[in-house]
């Protein structure tokens, strides 16, 4: 017996009867005596809808009217299951991110979290209560309503477990547990028993959204136990670990992420000299656009190519601000490209294992794919293909590197 805090995802609550059936469970739990602080998204498709909601009345929504708008769907499911616990005569009460006083700074629709009040929640508590929480939401100082950023109920678990010390905070989704890459894209992923957050940090910020990166920043930050679960599947799920001496044989990689999200930008023919790179990406910085890889090729006639890739929807801007930096330095052309992903190979292992990028390397060439950009941290190793190998490279690599599950091993979600 103890403080759980469970998080139900979008598809979880997607429909009543799936309330109904999240309900049944955290009845059980509370039958067992836990206390249980549970956190709920939006039913899902809900934040897309008002997102375009929003879109189809201003181009440019403002943001602390949007945050107002897409903070409502989760609002919508506290109150539902409250309703669902309450019929089954277990006692809950739903609160929303103000209430509790979830408070975060000002930047709309990817606010962080700064301080949270566990006094109303502990009250709630002791008095018997399951407390339901709108997930993705919080309150800045001067009391407007703001949003954590796609994914962010995660988030919003991981805050309140660490805030209130919970014994374990479970993140119960539609798969069931972390895999060795996303199991709707290859049929051969395996579940992971454990992971470190380490891992699951480069999986997330790589593509792998089974959990908002910020979550895994707070649970290895506060050293939230945290595990991944199926919501209607029994089974362990997977358990974020700190890092585990006692294991003998770390695998060398955890997993494979990827994402489609970026684009890349190359500008040709850029005379070669002092302060160069920073006469490109300075202008890029102050548009307050984020570069993620960045590759800088220079040939024998004293003039370099330059690329670098920044999220998608960032694309028309950075090709303004980069066409305006052509002219300026006497640049002979400025290409893009949207039609790229990235891939990357993600593992703790890789600390002590050569080898790890030759061998991806190799896997990639093997079946005729070709590698644009190339960048590496101490345990990840991402290339930039084009895009519509994405697939093909996931899978490859997810073999090259000895990841499929066996013949009889279970099968994914
Ligand atoms: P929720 O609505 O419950 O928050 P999400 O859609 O945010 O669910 O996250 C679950 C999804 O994450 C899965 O359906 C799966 O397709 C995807 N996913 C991506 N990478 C992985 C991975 N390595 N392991 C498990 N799931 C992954
Ligand atoms: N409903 C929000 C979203 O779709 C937050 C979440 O589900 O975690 O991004
Ligand atoms: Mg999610």
């Amino acid at each position: 017996m103890g403080l759980i805090v469970q998080k139900f995802g979008g598809t979880s609550v997607g429909s009543v009867e799936r309330i109904g059936q999240v309900a049944d469970k955290v009845a059980k739990f509370r039958a067992q005596g836990h206390d249980l602080i549970v956190v709920v998204s939006a039913m899902s498709g809900e934040t897309n809808r008002l997102i375009d909601l929003a879109h189809a009345v201003q181009e440019r929504p403002v943001p602390r009217e949007m945050d107002t708008l897409i903070s409502t769907g989760e609002q919508v499911t506290t109150a539902l299951l409250s309703m669902a616990l309450d019929v089954r005569g277990v006692k809950a009460k739903s609160y929303n991110g103000s209430q509790v006083r979830i408070l975060t700074d000002d930047a709309h629709t990817k606010a962080r979290i700064r301080e949270i009040d566990d006094k109303r929640l502990r009250a709630g508590l002791d008095e018997g209560y399951v407390l339901v929480v709108a997930g993705f939401q919080g309150v800045d100082e001067h009391g407007n309503i703001t949003t954590l950023g796609r994914g962010g109920s995660d988030t919003t678990a991981v805050a309140l477990a660490a805030a209130l010390k919970a014994d374990e905070c479970q993140i119960y989704t539609d798969v069931d547990g972390v895999y060795t890459t996303d199991p709707r894209v290859v049929d051969g992923a395996r579940r992971l028993d454990r992971i470190t957050f380490e891992e699951m940090l480069e999986m997330a910020s790589m593509g792998s959204k089974v959990l908002q990166i910020r979550a895994v920043e707070f649970a290895g930050k506060y050293q939230v136990p945290l595990r991944v679960l199926h919501s209607f599947k029994e089974g362990p799920g997977t358990l974020i670990t700190l890092e585990d001496a006692t294991q003998m044989e770390t695998p060398t990689i955890a997993g494979i992420a990827f994402n489609r999200d970026e684009a890349k930008l190359t500008i040709l023919g850029v005379p070669d000299m002092p302060g160069i790179a920073h006469k490109i990406l300075g202008p890029i910085g102050d548009a307050n656009i984020e570069v993620d890889v960045i590759v800088q090729n220079t040939g024998e006639d004293k003039h370099t190519d330059f690329s670098f890739t920044v999220s998608r929807t960032d694309l028309p801007r950075a090709m303004d601000v980069l066409q305006s930096v052509a002219g300026q330095i006497g640049a002979r052309e400025v290409r893009s490209d949207a039609r790229i992903a990235k891939v990357s190979v993600v593992g703790v292992g890789m600390r002590s294992h050569a080898g790890v990028a030759s061998q991806m390397f190799a896997a990639l060439a093997e079946v005729g794919i070709n590698i644009q950009m190339i960048t590496t941290s101490e345990i990840k190793i991402s290339v930039i293909i084009e895009e519509k190998f994405l697939e093909l490279a996931v899978r490859s690599l997810h073999s090259s590197f000895g990841l499929d599950k066996e013949p009889n091993d279970e099968g994914a979600a």
